[in-house]
């Protein structure tokens, strides 16, 4: 069997696991020993990099050398640091943590001989959150290929999570609420699953709220009480050495608080100190409103859902997502507003885990099909219809193909059913005919946030002047629920020009279909009715690493050490 890794490529932390011979996921520790990696890269020399807790601890020393938080900035035009010599994308950053993550799986499977000498993984699956959009997804991609990976798919967390929880082989229906509270990110989606299925109904969140701000607020609490302590008015957080250490102690005392009352945080400011003992009572006032934002968001994502059929009464259970979900008053505020059931567990681990038991199955499910289509003939595409009506046994065609069986579940073609993130629209007039004077333009949009994916629009538009010679059809992406949206609220990802044949009058129709795939990647054909003259354009993403920049990041990697 082809082996494969789940990546869970996290904002503050990165998990790996594989699928061991039972068939159970399994986290694999990092050459630092620790169940998740730090997503924090420290380029330490052109040639040397750095990964993990030693770049994150290293941060005080070369700030200008370490980055966090890459994923903040995966997919926006533009972003991109100068580090070591060259400028560095948000893909080539990530690529670097892939790169450790990965190749310490490997070592480590190798250690416990479950990988022969030399023998490697490419074939992963990655995830990223809910409401990433094109940009984001398309960047993610890539950066595993410039890691040398071969990305079988981007699925998102809570889908991956869900799996992990062991949902993915339910025998009845259930409606599952995934709370997902990283470091850096708070992802909250709504799931309905299926025995043949799992499906997105809808999801919110807030993608600059995480475990970093529970920290943020102690280095401020620490702050003002070592200026109380030695009656210093300077502003010790203005000085970047006392800052990355604070930011390190905060953490590790947030940590402590979640299994202890009190914790002890020391600070050094030009040879004062001062000591401060914080307590889980302080700790948590310190920081209700973010957990109130938390579940403000968790309600208004509620309402969405439940205008889809799907209230509050149908949530079966609630699942913690994310390191922050350790934080006691977490559970303890979901339970007081929700009745459902919550569930935490390994909620550091669970994404990963999830992402290794999707990856199983695609790679098995793709290896079945290729195997039987070969001794029967029959085509792919005729097997995976024979299976998914039911007509075709897996267990059989899996002892038929000499594949192992015990791997099988009923729903090993777990169909995943995603909805986008995002709407896509086009900027319009209001009103069509030009006699009206004044035009006002609107993002019409096409396909609205929270449709199931696949999903396909046709509209007609028509053309504004006589004698139009071409017309463009800009493509907006925006997070707006309504299908007449302000222009402004969108970002553009692109366009395509649509030519038109000679002397059509004002007011000819034209019909714009938008296509957007599993994956999130938009196709979109316009035609001029009449002539049937035709444009198509596929929006992969607007903000895509050049092919150019992608060569140089995949040979500074290939000429580095990562450690
Ligand atoms: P990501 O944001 O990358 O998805 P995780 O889900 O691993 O990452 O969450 C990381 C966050 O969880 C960090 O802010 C970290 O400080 C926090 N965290 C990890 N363990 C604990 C704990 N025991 N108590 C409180 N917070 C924790
Ligand atoms: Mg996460």
């Amino acid at each position: 069997m082809n082996r494969v890794l789940g990546i869970d490529l996290g904002t503050t932390y990165s998990c790996v696991a594989y699928i061991d011979s039972s068939g159970k996921p399994v986290v694999i520790k990092n050459s630092e020993g620790e169940l998740t990696t730090p997503s924090v890269v420290f380029f330490e020399s052109p040639t040397n990099v750095v990964v993990g807790t030693p770049a994150k601890e290293s941060a005080t020393l070369y700030p200008d050398e370490v980055i966090s938080f890459v994923k903040n900035r995966m997919g926006q035009a533009g972003a991109v640091w100068n580090v070591q010599g060259a400028e560095r994308t948000p893909e080539e950053v990530s690529s670097y943590i892939l790169k450790k993550v990965v190749s310490d799986a490997v070592k480590a499977l190798q250690g416990e001989n479950k990988l022969a000498p030399g023998e490697t993984i490419t074939d992963v699956v990655i995830t990223c959150p809910a409401y990433f959009g094109i940009a984001e997804r398309e960047a993610t991609r890539k950066a595993g290929e410039i890691a040398g990976l071969n990305v079988l798919n981007i699925i998102n967390e809570p889908t991956a999570a869900a799996l992990a929880y062991g949902l993915g082989d339910v025998n009845e229906e259930r409606v599952v609420l995934v709370y997902d509270l990283g470091g850096g990110t708070f992802d909250v989606a709504m799931i309905h699953i299926t025995p043949s299925s799992i499906k997105v109904i809808c999801t919110g969140g807030d993608h600059s709220l995480g475990g970093k701000l529970w920290d943020d607020r102690i280095i401020e609490y620490v702050a003002q009480e070592f200026a109380r302590q030695t009656g210093s008015t300077e502003d010790i957080l203005s000085d970047p050495e006392t800052f990355q250490e604070l930011m390190l102690s905060a953490e590790r005392a947030k940590k402590m608080l979640s299994a202890r009352d009190r914790a002890p945080i020391a600070v050094n400011y030009k040879g004062e100190r001062a000591r401060v003992e914080l307590t889980r009572e302080v700790f948590d006032s310190l920081t209700e409103d973010l957990l109130e934002r938390t579940m403000l968001l968790t309600r208004q994502m509620l309402e969405e859902a439940a205008a889809k059929g799907y209230s509050i009464e149908r949530i079966d259970e609630i699942l913690l997502v994310g390191g922050s979900t350790r934080m006691p008053q977490i559970t303890r505020r979901i339970q007081k507003e929700f009745s459902a059931p919550v569930k935490m567990f390994d909620p550091d681990e669970a994404v990963a885990k999830g992402a290794a038991i999707y990856a199983n199955r695609q790679s098995y499910f793709a290896q079945l099909i290729e195997k039987t289509a070969q001794e029967t003939g029959k085509s792919p595409k005729e097997l995976r219809e024979e299976i998914r009506s039911g007509k075709a046994d897996i267990q059989e065609m899996a002892r038929q193909a000499n594949l192992p069986t015990d791997v099988v579940g009923a729903s090993v073609d777990m169909n995943i059913v995603n909805v986008t993130s995002r709407s896509f629209g086009t900027i319009a007039f209001k009103s069509v005919t030009p006699q009206d004077g004044e035009q006002e333009e609107v993002l019409f949009n096409m396909i609205l946030k929270n449709t199931e994916l696949p999903a396909r629009r046709v509209q007609e538009f028509y053309t504004v002047a006589p004698n139009q010679k071409t017309v463009t059809i800009r493509v907006l992406e925006s997070l707006s629920s309504e299908e007449m949206a302000d222009p402004c609220e969108g970002t553009e990802i692109g366009e395509a020009v649509l030519e038109l044949p000679d002397g059509l009058p004002a007011g000819s129709p034209l019909q714009i279909e938008f296509l957007l795939n599993e994956n999130g990647l938009l196709e979109l054909t316009a035609t001029e009715t009449t002539h049937h003259q035709e444009v198509r354009a596929r929006f992969e993403t607007a903000d895509a690493i050049s092919e150019a920049d992608l060569s140089a990041a995949k040979q500074r990697l290939a000429d580095a050490m990562v450690l």
